[in-house]
């Protein structure tokens, strides 16, 4: 297969980039406008690979996005590319609604007008989206992929404004699209803005430890990897015009996140000063409309697509911790690129 993904510089799109490569045999074009959370580290291994190219440039540029599609030909169109950062959304909203829905919409344009021109019935736009449309679940419950959406933050209003032009374009344009909706993700080569490798990083510089609230906000974690599978087994089997929820079952508080990483890392890295890595956790206000709980009920890529996450949390942030020790260069070239005191490096 020939697929574009777009926004492959960032965390979820880099692991899929690198699966592909090292997995399969398809020829892959990323395109990626590389904002902050797009890392060109993320792909140095694999720069000089045949079936790997790059490109660098805006999903909302109109004659760009057109020409590269009609040029590369590709089978496939996988969207990753989007402004991801919750907070950051409830900072500057316009951002998100350029990338998340107009820059979405340009893609789905320009793909309908390659779609309409050549003869590949098998072409496929795969939109990768996030649980967070649903908005926020109680103390029980799962979303489903009949769950109606309710996003309380501009983030997750974005992503849900493009999850209906998608639809929108299936139905109207006869374009051949699925989306996914994921839950929380972690794993390698994550921009420690968010939760898991803020962390990490925060425990490997002593820094303090901030968690929302009471830290009793609840998410479904899911092992990069994972998520990385489940999107190509969509990609080659799923249907078109429909959804599939993607989630790691493995339902956990944020509290029990951050012990977690201490606890590991009092074993893998003790501290210096003999102290426990939990005497850094301090509880700061909480985000404004931040959703309580999400979980996903799996069940419809499991019983349609035979998909099961392989990583149970316990596994997966092992790998996700040791890879952060491994990778002391990849930490240190983002501190010198990225604003430090929000990512809590420097006071
Ligand atoms: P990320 O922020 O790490 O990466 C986003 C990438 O998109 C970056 O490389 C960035 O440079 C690129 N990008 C941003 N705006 C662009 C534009 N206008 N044109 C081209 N490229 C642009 O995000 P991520 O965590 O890898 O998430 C990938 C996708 O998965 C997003 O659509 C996100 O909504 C969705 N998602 C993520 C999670 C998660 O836990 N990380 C959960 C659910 C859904």
């Amino acid at each position: 297969m020939r697929i574009i993904v777009t926004g492959g510089l960032g965390f979820i799109g880099s692991n899929f980039i690198l699966n592909q490569i090292n997995k399969t045999k398809n020829i892959i074009l990323n395109i990626d406008k590389i904002t902050y959370a797009g890392n060109i580290d993320n792909l140095s291994s694999i720069s000089n690979e045949k079936n790997y190219s790059f490109l660098k440039s805006d999903i909302c540029s109109k004659d760009l996005i057109n020409t590269t599609i009609n040029e590369f030909e590709p089978d496939s169109i996988v969207n990753f590319a989007a402004e991801s950062h919750v907070d950051r959304s409830i900072e500057n909203p316009m951002e998100f609604v350029e990338t998340n829905v107009l820059g979405t919409v340009n893609l789905l344009q320009c793909s309908t007008n390659y779609f309409n021109k050549i003869n590949n019935s098998n072409f496929k736009f795969l939109h990768v989206s996030t649980d967070e449309v649903f908005g926020s679940l109680g103390k029980s419950g799962l979303f489903s992929e009949d769950t109606s959406y309710d996003p309380s933050s501009p983030y997750s209003a974005s992503k849900a404004s493009s999850d209906h032009f998608v639809r929108a374009w299936n139905r109207t344009f006869g374009l051949p699209t699925i989306i996914t909706n994921c839950s929380n993700n972690y794993g390698p080569r994550q921009f420690p803005e968010k939760l898991i490798p803020l962390m990490i990083i925060n425990c490997l510089n002593e820094k303090p430890l901030p968690i929302y609230g009471k830290g009793d906000n609840i998410r479904d974690w899911l092992y990069v990897n994972d998520h990385c599978d489940a999107i190509y087994e969509t990609l080659c089997n799923g249907k078109i015009g429909e959804t599939y929820n993607i989630g790691g079952n493995n339902e956990i508080s944020n509290f029990e996140i951050v012990n977690t990483i201490c606890s590991i890392m009092d074993e893998l890295r003790p501290r210096q000063n003999a102290q426990k890595y939990s005497e850094l956790i301090t509880f700061v206000e909480d985000r404004p409309g931040h959703d309580f709980r999400y979980a996903i009920d799996t069940s419809k890529i499991k019983n349609k697509l035979g998909w099961m996450p392989k990583e149970d949390f316990h596994s997966g942030i092992r790998k996700t911790i040791d890879w952060y020790l491994k990778n002391s260069q990849w930490i240190k070239n983002l501190s010198s690129k990225y604003n430090q005191s929000r990512l809590g490096l420097k006071s």
